[in-house]
């Protein structure tokens, strides 16, 4: 019998499918046809059935789907290690926001260029992206064939990008008419935070979500000086604001949702609203611990993301699955909580159904989009292998992500990046940071 040609076969591997009921094929193999998985299942049944001209070996290591990165702000890459160690509101208004008014398209290219080596490096091959001229985001990302969910953030002050408000609306109008049905990125609408847009500004920008059907993401209940801020504006809290406008439905992803009482973890259920968990960004900026243990319980949507590079500060998130399983443990005082698999499965199914993208990518299933990785375990730290998700949560690293596949693409083969010019993105944002230090100050 003939063997059906397909595009690629990923094989000699453990292939963690991360469906609902973990099943991991050993020696197993992935056929790819196009953009899609045609086929999971033992390696020899699959070379059985397809034969490819490409081919690539895992030799023995984990394939898995492709880790997705539920909040961040790619182009931060390039104010790494600009200002550490502060609290969340003077980090923002002293250091950030000026910094940011230096941006240009060009610049937020770059940047989320980088972004995307960083990310591709380290498996991530989705990422929900927010931060100024995203239209360049967009273009950054599709340039390096790394699927993301782009949106314009807005508030209620001038933009560096967009100019008044009014502006932003539109803005993120046209992002949403340029880029619906892309194979790879999906546009969005985002508000930053409930303390730097109106509640009329709120309401116009899911009139857009609507109309659209399009998320609708917002930085919520982040931290206690974002709940003070709002209680002595609206006498409420951040999501209690929210709910009163009627703002919240299953079209929100709130990012961090750090501050929460047992009642709005309630409403969250009701609404379906989706979260984004940062917690290193939440260490580092001394924000509090969410509640995640609680929200997963109550069933509630939860992703996983770095945050931007400026609060974090990198964007591996295989140190941020490390950081999410240890953080809960020791907040809860219960080493049971957030076991390796249900942090994996934040990592890929969770995130991806944050996103709204749970048809499409998360698990390695056929007729979902190709977006997977191969970690290699030959290293003294991985070896010997018991359970892979222990591995992939509390021992590996991005650096250990050996191939990535990305819409049926190769954007990673043997630690080569062949979707964009590593040493050219380098270069390019060593030139920006001299720029930087000329108008910036940079805290020591
Ligand atoms: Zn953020």
């Amino acid at each position: 019998m003939d063997r059906e040609q397909v595009d690629l076969i990923v094989q000699n591997g453990s292939v963690l499918i991360m469906d609902e009921a973990f099943t991991v094929v050993e020696d197993g193999a992935v056929a790819v046809a196009g953009q899609y998985i045609a086929e999971v299942g033992p390696g020899a049944d699959v070379r059985k059935k397809y034969q490819s001209r490409d081919i690539l070996d895992a030799e023995g290591g984990i394939v898995l789907p492709g880790l997705v990165n539920a909040h961040t702000h790619a182009a931060m890459t390039l104010f790494r290690g600009i200002a550490d160690d502060l609290p969340l509101m003077e980090w923002l208004n002293d250091y950030i926001f000026p910094a940011e008014t230096h941006l240009n398209p060009e610049v937020v290219y770059d940047g989320t260029l980088l972004a995307c080596a960083e990310m591709i490096r380290s498996g991530t091959t989705c990422f929900c992206d927010m931060y100024l001229f995203e239209q360049e985001v967009a273009r950054a990302a599709r340039d390096a064939g790394l699927r993301a969910v782009v949106g314009e953030v807005l508030y209620d002050f001038p933009s560096p990008n967009y100019g008044p408000p009014q502006e932003g609306l539109r803005y993120s109008e046209q992002l949403i008419r340029d880029w619906k049905g892309h194979p790879i990125i999906y546009p969005a609408v985002e508000p930053h935070a409930v303390y730097t847009c109106s509640p009329r500004y709120l309401e116009q920008i899911m009139e857009l979500a609507v109309r659209h059907s399009v998320p609708y993401i917002i930085h919520l209940a982040e931290s206690p000086g974002e709940l003070a801020q709002v209680r002595e504006k609206f006498g409420k809290t951040p999501v209690e604001h929210m709910e009163e406008l009627g703002l919240l439905s299953d079209l929100v992803i709130a990012d961090h949702s750090v501050c929460l009482s047992p009642g709005e973890i309630e409403i969250y259920r009701r609404r379906k609203v989706k979260v984004a968990h940062c917690p290193e960004s939440n260490m580092k900026l001394a924000s509090g611990v969410a509640p995640v243990p609680h929200m997963l319980r109550a069933g509630v949507v939860v992703g996983l993301g770095t945050d931007g590079c400026a609060s974090n500060n990198n964007l591996d998130l295989f140190q941020e699955m490390d950081t999410a399983a240890k953080l809960h443990k020791v907040h809860t005082m219960d080493p049971t909580v957030m076991d390796a698999a249900s942090v994996l499965s934040m990592a890929t199914r969770g995130g991806a159904a944050a996103l709204g993208l749970a048809e499409e990518i998360g698990s390695l299933e056929p007729g979902k989009r190709a977006d997977l990785i191969v970690v290699e375990t030959r290293s003294p730290h991985l070896t010997p292998m018991y359970n892979p998700y222990s591995h992939l949560v509390y021992a590996a690293r991005g650096a250990d992500v050996r191939h990535t596949v990305i819409n049926g693409r190769v954007a990673m083969r043997d630690r080569h990046l062949l979707t964009l010019d590593e040493e050219a993105v380098m270069a390019r944002a060593r030139e920006i940071a001299a720029e930087i230090r000329k108008t910036v100050t940079i805290k020591t």
